[in-house]
Formats: structure tokens, C-alpha cells, sequence
């Protein structure tokens, strides 16, 4: 097994917990990688550390999340989720009363539906594409609505994470898991921590020739955590792959001491709203002069590139962009690079609201398991071809924006 792979593998591994807030996986997380930094040869981008510290208010799953039946029990993120930010909830036995088209089309159908007692009966949605009438009596039904529990029918479950907690909460389950008039009872442990600390984890190598330029190496290790004790989502896209190739980038350049000084950043909080990248760039604004950044590099779900690579903010920093199609299109390290415009989908975001030119690079491919219990480091057979092919583009433009003025 090569290094990328190892480093997936462990950060996918249990003992992570999906590098979440759950039994504090995240910052289990940030020590490894604060490891992996040292040993390869990074000086802490702080004084004696590599902790960048910050707090967040996380809505968290610490014990029972399950949904039970009078035959089974559904499997949690394999047949239901439940909404991020869903408090404590004991129910008592519901009935579930299946709202499909059909029965909002039906007069009398749906005059039952509007009469039944909530305390004991929820309503389970079917992802309805709606016309005039359907649209009305959804509408009206939902007003009328008051148990806190509503069911959603979905077709692929994608999970998430809230920085606050809600009084209702919405299920989702795959087609088919629940039918109408079954009876089940839902039991949820929440906890909202106020105040969470966690931490960015941040290196550094002084450049050779001009230290004062800077170019920024990024992406984000933290991920989902647990639902519930029982029901892990290991990020091993999203985004074990990134850190794997952020370590691969320092090493190489360890041994290749680059011209500017280069800082590599592991960012926490990210799938909780950018919230690690949001806070360093804060900090940073104070101590940096921020014109002095030449580019930064951000990377995430770097482990399917079998279709190329995507660089978000291509279509605003044209020169660079060219500057990426070109290298790649003589060495033909990926089959396409791709571009867009600026998007608040990762970590690059608040550096370029800040005035500081950025790419977010992900890699694009067959590979479907996004916020899910499925993203893991099997699924993810991390494919040679197009992850090295990444990794030597990268690292040829990074090289190129050391010799190319601004
Ligand atoms: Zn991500």
C-alpha cells in the first residue's frame, strides 16, 4: 500500500469517528495530522505549535438513534437520516400515513389525511413533483401538521452538520423502507454543545529566496462524525483524500525547498459551514499583509479523477487558469481540467472574499458516495492513475506561480 492510501485508511478508521464532534474524533484527527507534519519535516506555522484554536456550537448524536418497527429495526445512514440539527425525541408508537400523489389527488383520501390525530400518526412524503392542486392541499396539510417528526421518501441520503438544534425533525428514508399504516417508534439522543473547541492544524516551510511571498496548500480534514453511536460517516472522499495529498505536496516540497514560503493548512469545521477557514483568515488579516499571498490551493474530494479536474474560481483568475490547462495539456497528466466561477463550496472561499486569489481543486469521476455512510476507504479504491496525475499537476503549477509574475 502506498503512503496516500495509508493515510486514508487510518483517517477513515474508527478510531477517527468520522472526524466529527462525536466523542471528539475531530481533534484526535488534528493530532495525527500535527504527527504527520512533524515527521515530514514542517516547522509550526505558530510559535512551538501547529494548533490554530476556535470554537463552534454543534448540534451532536452521542448515544440512540434508531427507528424501530414492529418487525425491525431500519439501519441508521443505510436505510434513514435524520435532519442535523433534530433534538431529543422518545416517541410513542406512530402510524405512518404515506402521502403520495395519488392520495393527494383523491377528495376523500386527502379529507382523511386532514382529520387524523397527530398525536399518533406522522406523515411520510413522497418526493412529489407538484401541480396546482397537489401543490394547494400539500400546502394545507403541512399548516395543519403538528407532530414534530415529518418523513421524507429520498432517493439517495445525504447527511450534514447543524450549528444549532431544532425543535422538529426531518427523516429521510430510501424507497421502499417504510409503507404506509406501519407503526414505528423513533428515539433520538441529541446534544447541541455550545462553544465546541476544536482546531485548524498548520505547518509551514520558509521559502529560499523570497520567504515574504506566500503561497497557502488547503483542505479541509474535518467530516460528518457519528449519527448515533452505531453509524459512522468516514469521509474518505470527502476529505481523507485531500489531507493524503496535502502531506504528499509538503513532503515533496521538504525535499524541494520552494522559492516562497509555503504553508499547509488541515482545516477543521469545514462541513459545518467553512467555519476553521472562515476564523484563519480572520486571524491572518491581522498579522499578514494579505497582498503578500500569491495563490492559494485548496483541495477537496481529490480521490476520483478518472474524468479530470474541476478548479473552481478558473473562470476569475484567467491567467492562472491558463496557466493550469497549459501544464497539463503538455504532460498530460489528467484527461481535462475543467473551470468555474467562484463558489462558497469549500475552504478557498473566505481567502478570496478577503482579495486573495484561490483555486478549489476537485477531481471528478465516477464515484458517487458524497455525505454518506458509503464514502469509505473501500469504496474509495483510491485509483492511481488520476491521483498522481493530480498530485504532479498541482505540484507543477504550484512551481510555475514561483516563477511567474503576478
Ligand atoms: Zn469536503
Amino acid at each position: 500500500m502506498n503512503a496516500s492510501q495509508q493515510i486514508i485508511d487510518t483517517l477513515c478508521s474508527d478510531y477517527y469517528d468520522g472526524r466529527g464532534y462525536f466523542n471528539t474524533g475531530d481533534r484526535r484527527a488534528a493530532s495525527f495530522i500535527s504527527e504527520q507534519f512533524k515527521n515530514i519535516g514542517l516547522d509550526p506555522y505558530y510559535k512551538n505549535s501547529y494548533y490554530h484554536n476556535f470554537s463552534l456550537n454543534v448540534n451532536t448524536f452521542p448515544g440512540i438513534v434508531s427507528i424501530t418497527t414492529s418487525k425491525k429495526s431500519l439501519s441508521p445512514g443505510h436505510e434513514f437520516i435524520i435532519s442535523p440539527d433534530a433534538p431529543s425525541i422518545q416517541s410513542k408508537p406512530l402510524t405512518v400515513n404515506h402521502v403520495t400523489k395519488e392520495v393527494l389527488l383523491d377528495k376523500t383520501g386527502y379529507k382523511k389525511l386532514l382529520k387524523l390525530d397527530w398525536e399518533t400518526n406522522l406523515l411520510m412524503f413522497d418526493d412529489i413533483t407538484h401541480d396546482k392542486t397537489t401543490q394547494k392541499r400539500y400546502d394545507k396539510l403541512l399548516k395543519k401538521y403538528t407532530n414534530p417528526i415529518t418523513i421524507r421518501v429520498m432517493q439517495k441520503l445525504t447527511w450534514s452538520v447543524s450549528r444549532i438544534q431544532n425543535d422538529k425533525v426531518t427523516i429521510s428514508v430510501l424507497p421502499d423502507v417504510l409503507s404506509d399504516k406501519d407503526e414505528i417508534t423513533v428515539n433520538i439522543e441529541a446534544k447541541l454543545i455550545n462553544n465546541y473547541k476544536t482546531r485548524n492544524v498548520v505547518g509551514k516551510i520558509v521559502g529560499t529566496e523570497q520567504p515574504d511571498s506566500i503561497i497557502f496548500v488547503t483542505g479541509h480534514y474535518d467530516h460528518l462524525g457519528r449519527m448515533g453511536e452505531a453509524c459512522i460517516m468516514p469521509g474518505a472522499n470527502d476529505n481523507a483524500s485531500g489531507i493524503a495529498m496535502i502531506l504528499d505536496l509538503a513532503s515533496y516540497y521538504v525535499d524541494n525547498p520552494p522559492k516562497y514560503t509555503m504553508v499547509f493548512i488541515a482545516f477543521a469545521a469545514e462541513e459545518a459551514g467553512l467555519v476553521g477557514s472562515y476564523f484563519f483568515v480572520q486571524d491572518l488579516a491581522k498579522s499578514t499583509p494579505l497582498g503578500s499571498i500569491r495563490f492559494v490551493v485548496n483541495m477537496d474530494l481529490m480521490g476520483s479523477g478518472q474524468e479530470g479536474i474541476m478548479a473552481v474560481n478558473g473562470a476569475v483568475f484567467t491567467k492562472e487558469y491558463e496557466l493550469l490547462e497549459s501544464i497539463n495539456e503538455a504532460n498530460k497528466y489528467l484527461p481535462q481540467t475543467k473551470k468555474r466561477g467562484k463558489a462558497a463550496n469549500s475552504d478557498h472561499y473566505f481567502f478570496t472574499e478577503a482579495g486573495v486569489p484561490s483555486f478549489f481543486f476537485y477531481l471528478m469521476g465516477p464515484y458517487s458516495h458524497y455525505h454518506d455512510v458509503d464514502d469509505t476507504r473501500e469504496n474509495l479504491t483510491l485509483e492511481l492513475e488520476p491521483y498522481n496525475g493530480s498530485f504532479r499537476l498541482i505540484r507543477d503549477f504550484v512551481n510555475a506561480l514561483m516563477f511567474q509574475e503576478k
